[in-house]
Parts: structure tokens; sequence; C-alpha cells
């Protein structure tokens, strides 16, 4: 009896997560100085985590010998008050990853549809498929999801449909108008999940609470990775309806989140200023890049996220040659863009530095 004969079937199948390559590992491999390195691969905060949330988890630290609370009751108060919403509708997770894969726990199995666009998100095609449901993939039009096509592509076996928007890897975003009318025609044996991982990048991101506390079934997914700087930490958050949350909560491990984790995060939430400092920034960041990109002749997806696809021709050449050079970005292969790079936004010294490397690469 071989180990491959004893696991799974699905698992053997399953397709593997490839990450932006850390730091270390590119400087490993090339004999580059990692403080020469920028990485601009996984639309990380380039700003890094407001100072608020550093002194709150450096604090925490110090009661590491503690379980976590298993219930994150200060961080769901806090967000329930920011939100107006009541504690009992929100689920926290090691980031908002793991509420993808809790949606599946409570959702998932064989003979189960899930509708997704593509290219979007990888992980929502992993989590179908690591629960052994089926993915359906609905091109996107234009860079941008296709609402219409989205709900055409709904089956009487569908239980489960994302919208990330803005869009991963894409940077494009639907309106409030469309989303909601979306939602309202959805049929009644479907959940929707709705990514707003960059959300707070927009100037005023769709409010879906009035469609939640309607009662319909629709849960809205954040995440402290992206403009609080938090990644490293795992920290992200559904809210929903009571009933559906308590459902999340149920299966998800007792533990999930870590204290420093959430104590960061709770004084992240207070710092209103360094996230409208990142969202500016980020805004003249994508402008500098679109400058840059318009002198190079390189054609690009104007972007409302903190992130820009530019297609660069042969993308894994190019891919390759900046990572020589000390710029790590995201080769769009795996995304059926082999022409292309998706680049995080970084601070305007490393957009310079980006756009001088990417000069060199293209030329
Ligand atoms: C980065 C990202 C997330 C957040 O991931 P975390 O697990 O919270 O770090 C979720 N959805 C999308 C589309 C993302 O790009």
């Amino acid at each position: 009896m071989t180990l491959a004969q004893l696991v799974k079937p699905s698992v053997l199948k399953q397709p593997v997560y490839e990450p932006g390559k850390p730091i270390e590992d590119v400087a490993r491999e090339l004999g580059l100085d990692p403080a020469s390195i920028i990485k601009l691969a996984s639309n990380e905060n380039p700003f890094g985590p407001s100072p608020l949330a550093i002194t709150a988890a450096t604090r925490a630290l110090s009661q590491a010998e503690l379980y976590p609370d298993g219930g994150c009751f200060a961080l769901r108060a806090k967000l329930a008050a920011a939100y107006s919403i009541a504690p009992d509708q929100l689920v926290i997770g090691n980031g908002s990853n793991e509420l993808l894969e809790l949606l599946g726990h409570v959702l998932l199995g064989p003979g189960d549809d899930v509708v997704m666009g593509t290219p979007a998100f990888v992980v929502y095609k992993l989590v179908t498929l690591l629960f052994g449901a089926r993915p359906i993939e609905v091109p996107l039009v234009n860079h941008r999801h296709d609402l219409d096509a989205l709900l055409k592509a709904i089956t009487p076996a569908t239980k489960l449909v994302f919208l990330p928007s803005p869009n991963n890897p894409t940077g494009t975003a639907n309106t409030q108008e469309e989303i909601v009318a979306f939602v309202r025609a959805l049929p009644p044996h479907v959940v929707f999940a709705y990514d707003e991982a960059y959300s707070e990048f927009l100037d005023n991101p769709p409010d879906l609470r009035p469609l939640i506390a309607e009662g319909r079934k629709v849960i809205c997914l954040r995440t402290f990775s992206k403009i609080y700087g938090l990644a490293s930490l795992r920290v992200g958050y559904g809210y929903t309806t009571p009933e559906f949350a308590a459902l999340l909560n149920r299966v998800r491990q007792p533990f999930n989140v870590n204290a420093i984790g959430q104590a960061a995060a709770i004084a992240a939430l207070d710092d209103k200023t360094f996230t409208a400092d990142v969202a500016r920034k980020n805004r003249e960041g994508l402008a500098q890049l679109e400058t840059g990109f318009k002198s190079l002749n390189l054609e690009y997806v104007p972007s409302v996220a903190n992130f820009i696809l530019v297609k660069v021709g042969d993308g894994a050449r190019v891919f390759d040659a900046l990572q020589r050079r000390g710029v790590i970005v995201r080769p769009m292969k795996p995304y059926g863009m082999p022409e292309w790079l998706r680049l995080t936004v970084g601070t305007h010294t490393q957009n310079v530095r980006l756009l001088a490397e990417l000069a060199t690469a293209t030329r």
C-alpha cells in the first residue's frame, strides 16, 4: 500500500497555489542582497502597518503564553460599531483566505457547482476543488466581471457565487448598482460571496449591508492584509446574517486568529489618517505607473486597486529579468495571461525603480 493509494483522490488532483516569491528566497537563489530587493508581487502595503498597530501587536506579544480569545470579542465589537451592524453578524478568520475555506466547509461537496469569473482570485477555484465541487468559470469581458454572464452560468446545482470587486488580478470593479441588481436576481439556492479585499482603496465602495439586512444570502469578506498592511498577522473578516455567521463560526478552529493579530487589527481600525494616507498615495502611485507605461508604450488595464496589470510581451522572460535585478512581480501565466505581469503599486521610490527596470527588461 503506497501513501498515494491512501490519500483522497481530490488531494492528489488538487492544484498548488503559487504565492509571490519571498524576498529571502530570491536573495538566496540569485545571490542578491535582500536589502536591495523590492517585492511588488502580492499586493502588500509598501507603507507597512500603522504605528498604532505595531504598538498594540508588540504589547500583545508579551502575553503570548495565553491562548487568544477564540471568539474575537473585542475585534468583533469594534468592527460592529464601525459598520453599524451586530457583533453576531461577524466571523473572523485567519486571513480572509480562511473564510473562503470555511464557506467550503459549510456549503460545498461533490455534486455542487460554484460560479466564478476568470481570471479572478485563484483561491475560489482551489477551495471549490478541495471540497470536490465543480468550478464554473465565466470569462471576464474587457477585464471586468460580466455579471449577466455570471447569472446565466448558474445551474440548479450552484451553491455559491464569488465576486471580487475590485478584482484580483485585473484591478477592475463593478458598480454598486450592478452588484445590487445581480444579487436581487440570484435564485434562492445560491449564496453570494462578495470579496472586498481591496474595497478600502475605492472612493465609494458598494455597500451590501441593506441586502444582508433584508435577509439575502450574502457574505462580504474583508481583510487586514491589504490597506492595513498586516498580511503577516493573518486577520480577515466576513459580515453576513447572524444565521450564516453562526454556521461559519461552528466549523472554524477554536483559536483560529492569534492574539497579536487581533490586537493589531483593533488598533489599525483607529488609525483613519493612516488608511486615508495609504489610499491617497496609492492613487498617486497608480497615476505614476500609468504615466510610465504610456511613455514605454506598454498596454495596461486601468486599475482602482493597489496593483495593476501591464502587457509586456513575453511575461515569463520579463518577470525573470526583473527578478534578476531585484524586483519581484507576479507573472500572469497561471491566470491564462502569459503576456501580462501584475505589479503591486509601491512607494514613489519603488515605482521609479520598477519603471526603470521595466524599461530595461522590455527593451
Ligand atoms: C489578498 C486577497 C485576499 C486576502 O487574503 P488574506 O487571506 O486576508 O491575506 C482575499 N481576496 C482577494 C481577492 C485578495 O486578493
